[in-house]
């Protein structure tokens, strides 16, 4: 079986589990091995260029993590003078960039985790007799000027090399990192390596990818929030895919598509404990019991729209969504009245042209400061009692929209954020109370 297994920044976040890391890769066989930076760099990274925006050179997060990286480098590799060198030089860099800061400066700041937790964990693979090569993912992965991964050069470049490799090769690359049409190093977002392992996935052609994190899976509900949540142990592409783009942390909404189209199947597993079963999303769904999950996804605005032109009328819809689609704005989640329609966003970035280019069509109206909680599980529409089951516990809190109907498997609605984590914790209870 071909595996691509992608450890996140708790799992690389100190010699101590980068050695749990290197022995889950040989108990499992991965053939390709996708790394995040070490756990607080990519944000420690981010502070940095905002300082460095403000013309200041943040001298404190830029000796915490080169500490960080040294330490790790010293304890686990036999013979650390590279790797050190290679810190340092890191290091000077990222000091260099943040005194004549630009916004490439920012992309090539945000690049030198992954390009470092790589390098070292390699050459500790070597140390200990791995025939390990490290791959520099940014020649392999492109991005276009729409947003998307060119497939077709990762299948050419990094996928033909693998394919090519003997049986006992294994390949450690970055996450999270690319190069954009424009030629420059940049990145897939944050909490992207779990979208670069999917694509990796697709490009070598591999059975499975493996999502290695902190935590045993998917849980019923967001642990931060939550007590006594549960992993699931399985779940289709669909429902993982609306928990994640639901806001369920674990997993990048954009990872599903690449291994649902392939039926890659994904599996979430947890470093710290290599032995738990996990969560595999598969083809099947969970139809365990009627409510599976539940995940919610703050900073979500409103956009309203009332006009009287809208009653009677045909191709009023399409002329709004037209505004959203010229400001390259997704939407989430839409209620509609005869006279009235609502839509969530939750990139704001151009909000003031989309409500300036709204006015025209009637009252346009804003709401910020929202959640969208989202309810995933075997939901037909055609059954009776799902929302007296989902709201009756939530009597209380006002629900200012509800999508429901439109898939089998989902019902979501729209809370004030302030009501959040009331929301998540009773309708743990109602929902989930015989687990
Ligand atoms: P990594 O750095 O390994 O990519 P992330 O922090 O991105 O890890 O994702 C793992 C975290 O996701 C967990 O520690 C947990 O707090 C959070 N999380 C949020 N919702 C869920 C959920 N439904 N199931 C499991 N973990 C969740
Ligand atoms: N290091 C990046 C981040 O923290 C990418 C990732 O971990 O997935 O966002
Ligand atoms: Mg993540």
């Amino acid at each position: 079986m071909i595996k691509v297994l992608k450890f996140g920044g708790t799992s690389v976040g100190s010699a101590e589990n980068m050695c749990k890391v290197a022995q889950v890769i040989k108990d499992e066989g991965s053939k390709v091995t996708v790394l995040s930076a070490m756990s607080e760099t990519t944000n420690g990274l981010v502070k940095i260029c905002s300082l460095a925006s403000k013309g200041n050179v943040d001298v404190e997060t830029i000796d915490y993590l080169k500490t960080k990286y040294s330490i790790c480098a010293t304890t686990i590799l036999k013979n650390p003078s590279s790797a050190i060198a290679m810190v340092d030089a890191t290091y000077v860099y990222i000091s260099e960039q943040a005194a004549t800061y630009t916004a490439n400066s920012n992309l090539n700041i945000l690049a030198q985790g992954e390009l470092l937790t790589t390098a070292i964990f390699t050459l500790y693979l070597n140390e200990q007799g791995v025939k390990a090569e490290l791959l520099h993912v940014p020649d392999s992965m492109h991005s276009l000027e729409d947003g998307y991964v060119d497939l077709a050069h990762l299948s050419a470049t990094l996928g033909a090399r693998v394919k090519a490799s003997s049986a006992d090769t294994i390949f450690i690359t970055q996450g999270f990192i690319c190069t954009n049409y424009k030629g420059e190093l940049d990145n897939l977002g944050r909490g992207g390596s779990d979208y670069s392992a999917a694509l990796i996935g697709e490009a070598i052609g591999a059975d499975e990818v493996q999502i290695w994190t902190d935590i045993d899976g998917m849980h019923n509900n967001d642990p931060r929030y939550v007590e006594g949540t549960y992993p699931i142990r399985k779940m289709s592409f669909t429902q993982a895919a609306e928990l994640a783009y639901f806001g369920a942390k674990i997993l990048h909404p954009a990872t599903i598509l690449p291994c649902q189209r392939n039926s890659i199947n994904v599996r979430l597993k947890n470093t710290l404990e290599p032995s738990a079963a996990g969560t595999l999303i598969s083809n099947e769904a969970n139809v365990d019991s009627q409510f599976c999950a539940i995940a919610a996804k703050d900073d979500i605005t409103v956009v309203r729209i009332c006009s009287a032109r809208m009653l009677m009328a045909y191709g009023f819809l399409r002329k709004v969504f037209e505004v959203f689609e010229a400001h390259k704005t997704p939407i989430d989640m839409i209620t509609t009245s005869e006279v009235a329609v609502s839509i969530t966003i939750d990139n704001t970035d151009h909000l003031d042209s989309i409500i300036a280019d709204l006015n025209p069509f009637g009252n346009v109206s804003c709401d910020s400061n929202n959640t969208i909680v989202c309810v995933v599980g075997h939901i037909p529409p055609e059954e009776a009692g799902v929302n007296s089951s989902v709201f009756s516990s939530i009597s209380d809190v006002p629900v200012k929209m509800i999508s429901y109907g439109a898939s089998s498997h989902s019902i979501a609605f729209l809370i004030n954020s302030d009501n959040k984590i009331e929301t998540l914790r009773k309708l743990n209870t109602s929902l989930f109370k015989s687990k």
